[in-house]
């Protein structure tokens, strides 16, 4: 634990800390594996992350604790390499209880990341079920956001980026060069949605990333280790990640 970890781990409950473990615990395989100091250091990230984020719901949808805490530990989970902690622009995360569309467009989403309302919606079943199954390389909170920290990272002032720069632009390198494959079919350890754009395929390759370690590397070791450079950790390492 940093400096400022230690100081806001001080200051939480007890009763909190041993909530989000249990309910950790069973949500999160990533979390469950990992040893017990970074598991303490995993928490004092999640509640944090809870605690200065605005959560809110569809009128007459509950949104619980623990929906709460699962959701901020797809963001701790994507981060604990990082010294990124908290999101800054999107400030808020909006929870429906079904998939949802916005007014005068057919396209049902399950989750998005609306720069102009600085909000991350997420439907409650889709989070679910990418936590529920752990290996499908489908995890709906980690993929969004995996948008927020390229969009937070490409508005920050040097002093507050959320990547190293060198590390992300090799990654981007590399990305562009498997787009066309992965259009084309020739690269197919993501799915097909990878293909969109370099965005898409950023956050495609981050599910991938913590569902699969283990078949990514396999497939693209170059790849993967460029992958895990830029997040500063390797989720093959279940107990010591980083
Ligand atoms: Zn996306």
């Amino acid at each position: 634990m940093n400096v400022k970890h230690t100081f806001v781990n001080f200051f939480l409950k007890t009763s909190s800390k041993q909530e989000c473990h249990e309910v950790l615990t069973i949500w999160n395989s990533y979390y469950a594996a990992l040893s017990e100091k970074h598991q303490e250091s995993f928490v004092v990230r999640t509640l944090l992350f809870l605690n200065t984020t605005d959560f809110g719901s569809t009128e007459g949808f509950e949104l619980t604790t623990e929906m709460k805490l699962v959701i901020s530990s797809a963001f701790v989970q994507i981060t604990f390499g990082l010294k990124k902690d908290v999101l800054n622009i999107f400030k808020t995360i909006f929870v429906t209880p079904t998939s949802y569309s916005y007014t005068g467009r057919a396209i049902l989403y399950d989750g998005d990341v609306n720069t102009v309302t600085k909000r991350v919606n997420l439907s409650w079943p889709a989070v679910e079920k990418g936590f529920v199954i752990t290996n499908d390389g489908l995890n709906i909170a980690i993929h969004e956001f995996s948008h927020c920290l390229i969009i937070e990272n490409s508005n920050g002032s040097f002093l507050s980026k959320v990547f190293n720069n060198t590390d992300l632009n090799a990654w981007k390198e590399l990305a562009t060069q498997k787009l066309p494959l992965i259009r084309e079919g020739n690269f197919t350890i993501f799915r097909d949605y990878a293909g969109t754009n370099l965005m898409e395929l950023f956050a495609t390759a981050l599910e991938t990333f913590f569902e699969q370690p283990h078949e990514f590397y396999s497939y693209a070791p170059t790849f993967y280790r460029t992958t895990a450079k830029v997040l500063k950790q390797d989720p093959r390492n279940g107990k010591n990640p980083k």
